[in-house]
């Protein structure tokens, strides 16, 4: 129900300085993301309230799992992500970043909904080296070498290659 994600902040705002932390675990349904980049794994959130003058701050992270395909082979991954957490929540927002506290209660959900997203990779890697798919052929080069002759024909390439003896490898 999103619940754990919202929190009463009275006794916080009382007294700066107030501490509070907050552990949850939370189905992704509950975030309503609408983005299908984002793994049907629970999300897992460890932030620490601090009541400061002039609001609260919210530091920690949510640990979520993205998923999408390799942009240069498309194989299907999914992975674990640790998104850092650091804003400021204000009754009367001044700083244009904050989050709004509402009847003395903090929604934590639309805060990790955002930076989650944000967080996401664009254009992700099966592994920094992945070859992707041979240009000529079609053939998954991560599953070996084709056979064709990639060293030839266009001329924008050889230009390439005579540069290439110049440069470091
Ligand atoms: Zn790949
Ligand atoms: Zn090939």
């Amino acid at each position: 129900m999103g619940l754990p994600l919202i929190v009463n902040v009275v006794e916080l705002l009382r007294w700066p300085g107030t501490t509070k932390d907050i552990l949850a675990t939370v189905e992704v349904s509950d975030f309503e993301f609408e983005d299908a980049r984002v793994a049907d794994v629970p999300i897992s959130i460890n932030l620490h309230l601090e009541s400061l003058s002039n609001g609260v701050a919210v530091s920690g992270a949510a640990t979520a799992h993205w998923q999408g395909e390799c942009r240069r082979c498309l194989a299907p991954l999914t992975q674990m992500m640790i998104v850092d957490l650091s804003e400021l929540y204000q009754a009367v927002p001044e700083d244009p970043d904050a989050y709004e506290i509402v009847n003395d209660q903090i929604n934590l959900l639309p805060m990790v909904r955002e930076n989650v997203l944000v967080a996401i990779p664009l254009g992700p890697l099966c592994r920094e080296d992945c070859p992707g798919f041979c240009p000529q052929c079609g053939a998954d080069l991560s599953e070996g070498a084709c056979g064709c002759d990639t060293s030839i024909k266009d001329p924008r390439w050889s230009a390439l290659e005579g540069l290439k003896g110049n440069l470091p490898d």
